[in-house]
């Protein structure tokens, strides 16, 4: 007997809508729970070390956003699913001699946190390519090693971001530390989601669509749609574990 509790499993033989349904039913349940409209927070579906054919079936099954991290792998995905309306996104650390392909060939970035890094994805933006969107990360639960700005350095780094041609200054990404009890995940959202507030009104109509809260995993997500976010990044619980290599 199939015990439901289980992790899916990248053997499992469910159907990529079979999974795709459960992760979207558990993201509408988190959205009431906390009292919000079922549709609040939508599923970025997270795609590094995914085999391409399993990304087809679940774009077929209808979800058309995908998050990589890391371009050399990303790269022959987004060409083989070229025109099939899937929106990538790329949610990886972000060196400077990336940022050109970035730029040419994603729909959106989450990993933005400084101005140098978001003045050449500006300058890199193909003109036919429209607009490039950005998320600022933000080092929330202010660790030595993660990426990110600090909290202090995010709303003049929007304000910078909000001026630059060729990008559409979305909101925030966080990746909070891990906690060690369910109840601590809320705290980091819960800041989170006050700066995304503050620099919102700061920012008032130079903000443009400023409306996402990129924020919550596969372990975490009820935690960060209690606290706001619209946007989950979701990988584990949708394709099964991946290999230790890539965490
Ligand atoms: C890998 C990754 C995820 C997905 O994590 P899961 O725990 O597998 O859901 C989300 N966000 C970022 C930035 C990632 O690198």
């Amino acid at each position: 007997m199939p015990d439901p509790t289980a992790r899916p499993n990248a053997r499992s033989p469910d159907s990529a809508a079979d999974r795709l349904r459960r992760v979207r039913q558990r993201i509408e349940a988190a959205c009431l729970a906390a009292g919000r409209p079922a549709d609040a927070a939508r599923l970025l579906a997270v795609s590094k070390t995914v085999p391409v054919e399993t990304l087809a079936d679940t774009l077929a099954a209808g979800q058309t956003d995908f998050g990589e991290s890391y371009l050399q792998e990303a790269l022959p995905k987004i060409v083989a699913l070229a025109g099939r309306g899937a929106h990538w996104h790329f949610i990886g650390p972000i060196q400077s001699n990336k940022t050109r392909d970035i730029a040419a060939h994603f729909d959106w970035v989450h990993g933005v946190d400084r101005l140098r890094i978001a003045e050449r994805l500006s300058s890199q933006r193909p003109a036919e390519r429209g607009l490039l969107q950005v998320c600022v990360q933000v080092n929330i639960s202010g660790e030595d090693s993660k990426s990110g700005c600090t909290p202090d350095e995010a709303p003049a780094l929007c304000a910078a971001i909000a001026r630059l041609p060729g990008l559409s200054l979305r909101g925030l990404m966080a990746i909070p530390a891990p906690v060690a009890d369910a109840a601590q995940a809320h705290l980091p959202y819960r800041r989170l989601q006050a700066l995304f507030a503050t620099i919102k009104s700061t920012l008032g109509a130079a903000a443009g669509a400023f409306d996402t809260v990129s924020a919550g995993m596969s372990d975490d997500l009820e935690a960060a749609i209690a606290e706001g976010s619209t946007l989950v990044r979701v990988g584990t619980a949708l394709f099964g574990a991946r290999p230790a290599a890539h965490p």
